[in-house]
């Protein structure tokens, strides 16, 4: 197989689904598969919660501080979700594509479709993580134990908004079972990073095959 000499360039991969679907454990199963992915730590105002470190999880800052970031132009995206202010920081995401580095956002329907319209729309990937019903949707959110009953009231109420925007992503999953996903998940991936528009050396590349075939026909 011939290898182009000019490294590719870095896909922003984006999954959203409703709160409990699972897209944090399959966002860690893909960071665990390959490691020169980067993870976008989003900055917030919501509390941390038990286990959430700053700077790992989260940023964790005030509505002043977020207000200052986004005036600065320093988010690529940011949205209002649960009461609370999300945004992606936009230098670490530039910093690691520009490197050839995937980056992985954990984002809502609102970041990807202001990804998707960004400078950056073109390089983007964006999956949709369905649960098998809403009955499990609840089932997970209970049984993963980090919320009181009214903040899962909360999110049970705000995953249909978050579902009616499925068809604005380039691939849907339905996260049945997580094995299963998770193998879709690294399918699609493996073959975005493919697209020609992750490859610049491409260009080249075919201009080199041009010269050799031209120097043939002499
Ligand atoms: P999200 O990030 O979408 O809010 P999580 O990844 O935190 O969701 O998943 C919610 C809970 O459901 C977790 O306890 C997780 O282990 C569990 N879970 C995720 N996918 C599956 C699955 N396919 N089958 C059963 N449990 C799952
Ligand atoms: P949580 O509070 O459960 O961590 O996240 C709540 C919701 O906010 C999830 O749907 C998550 O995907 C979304 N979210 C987290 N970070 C960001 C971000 O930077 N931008 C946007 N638009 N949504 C985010």
């Amino acid at each position: 197989m011939t290898e182009t000499t000019t490294p590719r360039r870095g896909l922003l991969i984006i999954l959203s689904s409703p709160s409990g679907a699972g897209k944090s454990t399959l966002a860690r199963r893909l960071m665990d598969w390959d490691e020169s992915l980067s993870f976008s730590v989003s900055a917030t105002t919501r509390a941390p919660r038990p286990g959430e470190e700053d700077g790992v999880h989260y940023h964790f800052i005030s509505a002043p501080a977020f207000k200052q970031l986004v005036s600065e132009n320093g988010m690529l995206e940011h949205a209002h979700v649960f009461g609370n202010f999300y945004g992606s920081p936009l230098a670490p995401v530039k910093d690691a594509i520009e490197s050839g580095r995937d980056v992985l956002f954990d984002i809502d329907w609102q970041g990807a479709q202001q990804i998707r319209n960004s400078d950056l729309g073109k390089h983007t990937l964006s999956v949709f993580i369905l649960p098998p019903s809403i009955a499990e949707l609840k089932r997970r959110l209970v049984s993963r134990g980090q919320d009181t009953e009214e903040t899962i009231g909360k999110r049970m109420l705000k995953s249909w908004d978050e579902i009616s925007h499925w068809d604005g992503y380039d691939y849907v999953l339905v996260n049945t079972d997580l094995d299963a996903t998770e193998a879709q998940l690294k399918t699609i991936v493996s073959a975005e990073r493919m697209r020609r528009a992750q490859q610049p050396g491409l260009q080249a590349h075919v201009r080199k095959l041009q010269m050799e075939f031209e120097e043939g026909q002499e």
